[in-house]
């Protein structure tokens, strides 16, 4: 999505789009940290960015209709914003999805790609989202974190390894094996709607071989952005992940399933 922050011209955005995905493949293939997926029943994750107020009222209602939870990584420097095609959730929301049950995640204050930020600010910028969840009602610090625009910074793992069990990004592919807790790989939907309605071969792949799906989006509407998906698109991916035998569950949830848990700070 564009950066509402800091609108900065195209060619730039290009350059550090290039930047982005050299970075995020450097951690790939590089990164030392590995712990290994160890489930035999195939585990399926829905998460949240932003996070857009019918992720809360539609989303999180589809998932509650399929007795599943989600986790929505949250960026307080949104809250309440209303954009041309959205409305992002208040802190009301975010505390009703913390008393029903979901997990709520860090996914900065600022929205800031964080390879743009040092590291003391970037650590300072995590305290502040923190100190606005805490604020907002939610009792559980958050301990998965997922990175804006799902672009990651090798130099920045020691401030969220001290901080976070898991990072998530994007990768569209299913974490299987041994793999990087802090780079999370994850499938999105997204439009066209055609294209959202296919994500169940990600369902039936993961299902023949169990590993862990983590899906991510953004609004739930009929009307959706680019980056989310209809009601009804989100309901069959749902039902068919229970059709497949999957378990849904939020990320801090699947990491209890791999045995992980001494993982979290
Ligand atoms: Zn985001």
């Amino acid at each position: 999505m564009p950066d509402i922050f800091n609108p900065i011209p195209d060619i730039f955005n290009k350059v550090t789009d290039i930047a982005d995905r050299l970075n995020n493949r450097l951690i790939w293939q590089f990164a030392k940290t590995r712990r290994p997926i160890a489930t035999k029943r195939p585990i399926v994750s829905f998460t949240f960015d932003d996070v857009p107020d019918t992720a809360w009222t539609n989303g999180a209602a589809i998932l509650e209709k399929y007795r599943a939870r989600g986790t929505f990584y949250i960026a307080g420097g949104l809250e309440g914003r209303i954009e041309a095609d959205r409305r992002l959730i208040s802190a009301e929301g975010c505390r009703d999805l913390f008393t029903r049950g979901h997990e709520i995640g860090c996914h900065t204050f600022s929205h800031r790609k964080v390879s743009s930020l040092s590291s003391r600010t970037f650590a300072g910028d995590l305290r502040r989202n923190e100190t606005f969840l805490a604020d907002a009602g939610i009792s559980r610090r958050p301990t998965n974190f997922a990175f804006p625009y799902n672009a990651a910074s090798p130099r920045l793992r020691p401030v969220l390894k001290k901080r976070y069990a898991t990072c998530r990004a994007a990768g569209e592919a299913i974490n299987r094996g041994t793999v990087d807790p802090f780079m999370l790989k994850a499938v999105e939907i997204r439009q066209p709607e055609d294209h959202a309605l296919g994500l169940t071969r990600w369902i039936d792949d993961v299902a023949a071989d169990p590993g862990w799906l983590i899906f991510f989006t953004h609004d739930i509407t009929a009307s959706p952005t680019p980056y989310g998906c209809r009601p009804e698109t989100l309901e069959r991916l749902v039902s068919h992940a229970l059709e497949r035998q999957c378990d849904i569950l939020p990320v801090c949830d699947a990491l209890d399933r791999f045995g992980w848990k001494e993982a979290r700070p």
